[in-house]
């Protein structure tokens, strides 16, 4: 069965021609950049090739990039380098929609003594920038907010909230995992000081990701070890991933704008055909500004989880809203932020799409996905059942 794969924010395929750009590295050219010989040292070039596509996609200079193992590492390494680089300060503010690389890295400082901020959204999963003025301290070591959520796609004004942060001389850290690829991004305008990505989310491979790291920011190396990356991440270069990475990022930066109005426009006609075809059903966030890939939708009364197993039946890849990890049925830590009614929040659906995504896809969702509904409603215990108590779902 042909796989309908509608859940890029997961991760994504990696894109053909970037495989044919790594594969040599796996193949022939396997030598350590750091060697004497040239068999390694010509490798080098083809790494310093990379770092300038990356750095031309972000609209910063090469030496302000630094390769990582995933973006989990690059959020590490920007929120562990602020503070140590500024023991004296002990409040870091971010918000309680970010993605576990950074709302982990928080709750261990927090154990650690310091004081964390965790911004509130609003019902649409927007913050209140007078909230993020209203929480900066003199001892606030950073400020670590997410370009656009994972989960419901909302874009948060990163441009609005670095003039705020930096006019009070304050280290902004963005994961800007999510937006990397699907919004142009120019950090000769935006004001942040650290900037996450991965190669995975953008039709790359698994554990390669980077950091940008503004030219004169204090840095302290999360990995420490050899002199690689200038001494700022130890660990010989995964050179396959690196070269990967460049290549992903120079296609990311190609007709962004095209690939985007396209695959808004797809995500548009299956958001509306659904919502036209299901009653009873909600967009969670924002509808001005988010993703042009994603969409996530809360339907009533039924199972977020029990939707993806039919969606699977046919192939149909997304995902859901609860924090199933924990083998809880919890909706996510982003709906609860969001405040999302308990009888929507557990039936909670993310389609997010790529530039891979396909009319005809779409048109098998939207013939399979309203039947399956009316068949869980059908037998749900909650069906017309408004005063449900919370955490009684399963
Ligand atoms: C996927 C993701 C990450 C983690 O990136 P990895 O390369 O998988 O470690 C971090 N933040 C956001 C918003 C993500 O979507």
């Amino acid at each position: 069965m042909k796989v309908i794969y509608l859940d890029n924010n997961a991760t994504t395929c990696v894109a053909p021609e970037v495989l044919e750009a790594m594969l040599p590295f796996l193949r022939d050219s396997y030598g350590n950049a750091s060697s004497m010989h040239g068999f390694g040292g010509q490798v080098g070039k083809f790494i310093a090739e990379a770092r300038e596509r990356t750095a031309e996609a972000l609209g910063c200079s090469p030496e302000e990039i630094i390769f990582t193992s995933c973006g989990t590492e690059s959020d590490n390494t920007a929120i562990f380098s602020t503070v140590r680089s500024q023991p004296e300060k002990r409040h870091v503010v971010t918000t309680r929609v970010e993605h576990p690389a950074v709302l982990n890295v928080a709750s261990h400082l927090e154990i650690a003594g310091y004081e964390v901020t965790h911004l509130k959204v609003d019902e649409l999963g927007r913050l209140d920038l007078q909230e993020l003025e209203d929480s900066l301290r003199p001892d606030t070591a950073l400020v670590s907010i997410m370009h656009a959520n994972n989960e419901n796609g909302v874009i948060f004004p990163l441009e609005r909230i670095a003039e705020i942060v930096k006019s009070r001389g304050i280290l902004l850290h963005t994961d800007a995992v999510q937006t990397v690829g699907k919004l142009s991004i120019d950090l000769q305008k935006l004001a942040v000081d650290f900037l996450a990505l991965s190669a995975h989310k953008v039709h790359g491979p698994k554990g390669m990701g980077a950091l940008y790291v503004r030219r004169g920011v204090p840095f302290r190396p999360f990995m420490l070890g050899g002199h690689q990356e200038k001494g700022r991440r130890a660990g010989t270069e995964n050179v396959a991933g690196i070269v990967a990475l460049g290549k992903a990022m120079e296609m990311a930066a190609t007709g962004i704008v095209e690939e985007n109005s396209r695959v808004r426009a797809l995500r548009d006609r299956l958001e509306q055909g659904i919502m036209a075809a299901v009653s009873d059903v909600r967009r969670n966030g924002d509808p001005e500004n988010r993703l042009p890939n994603t969409t996530s939708l809360a339907f009533k009364y039924i199972e977020g989880e029990s939707i993806l197993l039919m969606l699977d039946q046919y192939g149909i890849c997304a995902s859901s809203g609860s924090a199933c990890t924990s083998g809880s049925l919890e909706p996510s830590h982003v709906l609860r932020a969001m405040g999302v009614p308990f009888t929507f929040a557990h039936g909670s659906i993310r389609f997010s799409l790529s530039r891979y995504t396909t009319d005809e896809e779409i048109d098998l969702v939207l013939r399979e996905l309203p039947g399956i509904v009316s068949r869980l409603r059908a037998m749900s215990p909650f069906t017309g059942k408004d005063d449900a108590a919370p955490g009684c779902a399963c």
